[in-house]
Order: C-alpha cells, then sequence, then structure tokens
C-alpha cells in the first residue's frame, strides 16, 4: 500500500495496429474512477505509427503519451527512417524513452543518447532515461560502476533535471521473466538517487524499475517503497494485465 505518486510506463515496443486502441478504453475507464487517481500518471509509449492516434484517444483522461526514441538532431534533415524530438513535440506527446537497452544494443551510445536528451529537453519533452547492466557485467560484480557511468556520460551537461526520470532495467531482466532481489534492487535504487542528489544535483530524482514486470511478481515489487514506478513491456500490452499491476500496487 502507497500513497506516493506513482508512474506506470506503458512501452509498447514494436507491437500494435490501430485496432488495438480497442482496448484502452478499459485503462480509461480506470483511471477515471480509480480512487488513487491522484496518485497515478500513467504515459504510453507506442511506436511512432500510432502516437497521434494514442493522443487523440487520451485527450480527456489525463494518461499521457510518449514516443520510444528521437533523433539527436532537432531540426528537418535528410536521416531517412528518423523522427526529431519538435515532430514528437507537435503531435503533443509529452514524453520520450531514450537510452533503451534494445537502442544500446543496436550501437547506440552514451554521447549520443546524451545529444538525444539535450534535443528532447529543448523541445520541451520529458525524459525516460533507461540505464541497465548486462547479466555479463552484474556477474562481474560492476553494476553499481556501469549504472553511474551510464548516467554520468547521459546526463553530461544537462539542466532540466526535473524533466528526466530514471528507469533502472537490467537489460537482463527485460523479457526474461527474471527480475532482481528486492533486497538488492532496494539498495540500488537508494544508492542511485543518492548519486543523482548529490553528484548530479537532482532535487527530487524519480527512479522507476523495469523489466518483466508482470501481476504476479508486482506483489514483491510494490514493497520496494524507494520506487517512484515500473516502466511495464510486454505486460502492459494487455490493458487488463496492466491494469492489474496498478491495482495491485496500491492496494
Ligand atoms: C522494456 O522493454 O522496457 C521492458 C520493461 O520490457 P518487459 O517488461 O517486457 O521486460
Amino acid at each position: 500500500m502507497t500513497n506516493k505518486l506513482k508512474y506506470f510506463v506503458a512501452n509498447w515496443k514494436m507491437y500494435g495496429h490501430l485496432g488495438s486502441l480497442n482496448s484502452l478504453g478499459k485503462v480509461i475507464n480506470f483511471k477515471k474512477k480509480n480512487k488513487n487517481a491522484k496518485n497515478l500518471k500513467i504515459i504510453y509509449c507506442p511506436p511512432f505509427t500510432l502516437l497521434h492516434a494514442f493522443v487523440q484517444k487520451f485527450k480527456n483522461s489525463n494518461i499521457k503519451t510518449g514516443a520510444q526514441n528521437c533523433s539527436f538532431i532537432s531540426s528537418f534533415g535528410p536521416p531517412t527512417g528518423s523522427i526529431n524530438a519538435s515532430m514528437i513535440k507537435s503531435l503533443k506527446c509529452e514524453y520520450v524513452i531514450l537510452g533503451h537497452s534494445e537502442k544500446r544494443a543496436k550501437g547506440e551510445n552514451d554521447k549520443t543518447i546524451n545529444k538525444k536528451i539535450q534535443s528532447a529537453l529543448k523541445n520541451n519533452l520529458k525524459i525516460i532515461f533507461c540505464i541497465g547492466e548486462t547479466m555479463i557485467q552484474k556477474r562481474k560484480k560492476v553494476t553499481k560502476k556501469i549504472l553511474l557511468n551510464q548516467l554520468y556520460k547521459g546526463l553530461h551537461r544537462i539542466k532540466k533535471k526535473q524533466n528526466i526520470l530514471i528507469a533502472y532495467e537490467p537489460v537482463w531482466s527485460i523479457g526474461s521473466g527474471l527480475v532482481p532481489r528486492s533486497e538488492d534492487l532496494n539498495i540500488l535504487i537508494s544508492f542511485l538517487k543518492t548519486y543523482l542528489r548529490n553528484k548530479l544535483k537532482f532535487k527530487n530524482p524519480k527512479v522507476l524499475y523495469g523489466g518483466s514486470v508482470s501481476p504476479q511478481n508486482i506483489l514483491v515489487l510494490r514493497k520496494i517503497l524507494n520506487l517512484d514506478g515500473f516502466l511495464v513491456g510486454g505486460s502492459s500490452q494487455n490493458s487488463k494485465k496492466f491494469i492489474d499491476i496498478i491495482k495491485k500496487t496500491f492496494n
């Protein structure tokens, strides 16, 4: 049970057609009727193709929308297949996920992520900045070093810190059904918040957890009270499961 503001970010990854919007009515009704609504921030991040339709669907619901990536180039230009932050903002989207491990695995580095964060902030988007270690790094016990490095480099010279949510997503947890042990997660989140406060000058750092969050394991994860919410991939594509995760977090 919590009465702290909690974020629930639905990362739809590469899923969904226009028809997939039909199930969102359930989430809209749930949010409207929920007694914890004032402590509940829901953000949907569908593929680019559905962003406009999601914004329209959520128009009167106070459910927010975000993109899953953006270019580091702020102006219009030739890069075929890219979308920049101003294009996302023009749809009335408010958020963008940056630094996701699935993009890092395809070659995105800290420097590029830093440029993307700068461009997104310049265009008044809020950021969900993902960090996380691989299984090999975890086994080598270099998790903290990797995370601090990703934070330090990704947030180099970044000012509007209040517009950045950090999402700790262990790479080994994404889509695998594995989640960190609660004690480890608790310690790590406190460690990250201390670093964000003391070294990176965040006033009130918000850290979410992402990786295989499900209606089952939320009963354990919700007890980690220093978490400010969850980034949910697979389970968010099913509205019933996503609502279940939110309900169980608060009850
Ligand atoms: C993600 O890809 O951001 C994610 C959290 O995925 P999943 O919940 O499916 O592990």
